[in-house]
């Protein structure tokens, strides 16, 4: 504790912050306790985000700041009351403790004018979310071996190089592939033309069926490629090494689509027969 700072001030700083969490982690919040510890990570993610923008809001994010920097300049001692308090509320895990705890001073150090101005204001708000990308397949102790480059053409950066053991990081780009953003716009697509074509009088179930079963398998391939290399591997969710997550169970549920409650060939021959009235398959 600094010399300037009074015992009384860690803990005016420590009732105000257990006051606080007192009147807010209630309502809407209180189901959050004890969610997204270690290892469940993923776990209340949406609510955990909205509790910690509620935090942003009534200023008890980065609260180590510097006070020009949009935080309280909280002294050690009180940044040490801060996370006992969280922890005793049961508040549940921050979502963006990587870009408060390691971008956010590093930028305060290190940053130029323009990138604090830039990135400070929304990792506080907790509008933007930060993971770090330093591990390589090749480099991982070995940090100065990373072979990652960036290079600059024509006014774009383009970062070339393959990054592992990224915490936090749910997103792996995959949705901005232009290719991939073409499927899932088809995908949806799909969805809405099911529903019209199935509130439509006299649909033909066949047909539902065979568009149907189509655009599910399509779904779980379109799953796999959006998860990519982790679609290969059998770590769950919750924690089981053999269990499969949700979308790895639909791709392999969705093979079976063009199969069960009559078999894609089945229902052509139904459709060209039924609806169609073409000449009957020839029976052996
Ligand atoms: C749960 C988890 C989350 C992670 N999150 C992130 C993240 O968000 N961002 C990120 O960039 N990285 C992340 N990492 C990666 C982490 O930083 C690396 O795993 C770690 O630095 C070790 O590197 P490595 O796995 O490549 O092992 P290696 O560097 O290959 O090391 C293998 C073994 O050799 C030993 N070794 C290596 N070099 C030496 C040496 N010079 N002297 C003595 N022993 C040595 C190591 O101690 C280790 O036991 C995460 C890792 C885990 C497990």
């Amino acid at each position: 504790m600094s010399s300037v700072e009074s015992a009384e001030s860690v803990e005016e700083f420590r009732a105000e912050f257990r006051g606080w969490l007192r009147a807010h982690l209630t309502g809407r919040f209180a189901d959050l306790k004890g969610r997204g510890g270690p290892g469940r990570e993923h776990e209340a993610f949406a609510g955990r985000l909205a509790w910690e923008r509620h935090m942003a809001e009534h200023g008890w994010t980065c609260v180590g700041r510097p006070v020009d920097y949009g935080g309280r300049g909280a002294s050690t001692a009180q940044q040490v009351a801060f996370h006992e308090e969280y922890a005793l509320a049961d508040a549940p895990a921050r979502v963006n403790h990587i870009g408060e705890q390691l971008l956010g001073p590093t930028l305060i150090d290190h940053g130029t004018d323009e990138q604090k101005r830039r990135f400070l204001p929304p990792i506080r708000a907790v509008e933007e979310l930060w993971c770090q990308g330093y591990s390589e397949p090749d480099a991982g102790s070995d940090l100065a071996g990373v072979r990652t480059r960036a290079a600059l053409h024509d006014g774009r950066w383009t970062v070339d190089g393959q990054k592992t053991w990224t915490s936090l990081a749910r997103a792996n780009g995959a949705p901005v592939d232009p290719l991939v953003a073409d499927r899932l716009a088809r995908a949806w697509t799909g969805l809405q033309a099911m529903r019209a074509t199935a509130l439509r009088p006299g649909a033909a179930p066949s047909m539902a069926k065979l568009y149907c079963a189509r655009w599910h398998r399509d779904l779980g391939e379109l799953a796999m490629d959006v998860c990519g290399a982790a679609s290969l591997t059998a770590a769950g969710a919750h924690g089981d090494p053999y269990e499969l997550d949700d979308w790895q169970r639909l791709f392999l549920f969705s093979r079976a689509d063009t199969l069960y409650a009559g078999s894609d060939e089945i229902q052509r021959n139904i459709v060209a027969e039924r609806i169609l009235g073409l000449p009957k398959e020839v029976r052996a």
